[in-house]
């Protein structure tokens, strides 16, 4: 395929078969992955300025690539598949922006990478008070770096598992199988992205769509008619489930 800069627009694209170069093409290009790199790169200017020893940076670091995976299924489960969001006219459109839409077309290049203004304070948040409580301002400079990076990596698998990319390695192979399943089978289960480590330790892994019924709500996530009644905003902004519905099958043709 020929790489246009950018796929990232709100047309809809549909994208031939990827190479390995492709992806990465395509994947640099976005604005966010720009950011992130940027902040990446700011932050070890920060520490290098600011840091007496490189134990307590190392440490913070270490500290956020463990902890990552376990904020990635808190996230991911009890954040975007909650309810509350819905429920607020100012939560609403983020929302919409940062799963519904998602959900409602998995192929929608537009809505495949988290939105900035959520993504990068939420890094922020976890992560800077975790580095400064371990080493201070280099500490915490070298947490949000870290988090920088954990989520860049978070997005590269995501664009993988819904990219027309048939990846080599096996594990990467079986982890897109199962976020697939997430979206096109049942949403309960599977929360894990980069890893299906803590969907067994708390219970929602399957592994194969055969083992858990069929989800009536894989696509609206539980903003059904009635909760479009009581709560519009996100259904004020968004498409008819059919519409949707549409898309979703045009993208799979
Ligand atoms: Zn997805
Ligand atoms: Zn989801
Ligand atoms: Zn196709």
């Amino acid at each position: 395929m020929t790489l246009v800069w950018g796929p990232w627009s709100d047309r809809a694209f549909h994208l031939d078969k990827m190479s390995l170069r492709d992806l990465l093409g395509a994947y640099f290009s976005y604005y966010a992955i720009q950011a992130y790199i940027l902040v990446t790169l700011a932050c070890i200017i920060g520490v290098a300025m600011t840091a007496t020893s490189i134990t307590g940076p190392l440490i913070a670091t270490v500290v956020v690539v463990l902890l990552y995976p376990l904020v990635e299924y808190l996230l991911h489960r009890y954040v975007l598949h909650a309810q509350f969001l819905f429920k607020h006219p100012a939560t609403a459109r983020a929302w919409k922006r940062i799963h519904y839409d998602h959900h409602q077309n998995p192929h929608e290049l537009a809505v495949l990478f988290g939105a900035l203004y959520t993504t990068l304070p939420t890094i922020a948040i976890i992560t800077l008070p975790i580095g400064w409580l371990i080493d201070g301002l280099p500490g915490a400079l070298s947490a949000l770096a870290a988090g920088t990076v954990m989520f860049s990596i978070y997005e590269f698998v995501h664009c993988i598992q819904h990219l027309p990319f048939n990846p080599r390695n096996r594990i990467m192979r079986e982890i897109k199988r199962r976020h697939l399943a997430h979206h096109f089978h049942s949403e309960r289960g599977n929360y894990g992205i980069t890893q299906n480590m803590f969907d067994r330790v708390f219970g929602t892994f399957y592994a194969q769509p055969r083992d858990v019924p069929r989800s009536s709500t894989v696509y609206n996530l539980g903003y059904g008619p009635e909760q479009k009644r009581t709560y519009p905003w996100v259904a004020e902004l968004s498409e008819d489930d059919e519409t949707y519905a549409r898309r979703r099958k045009r993208r799979a043709a």
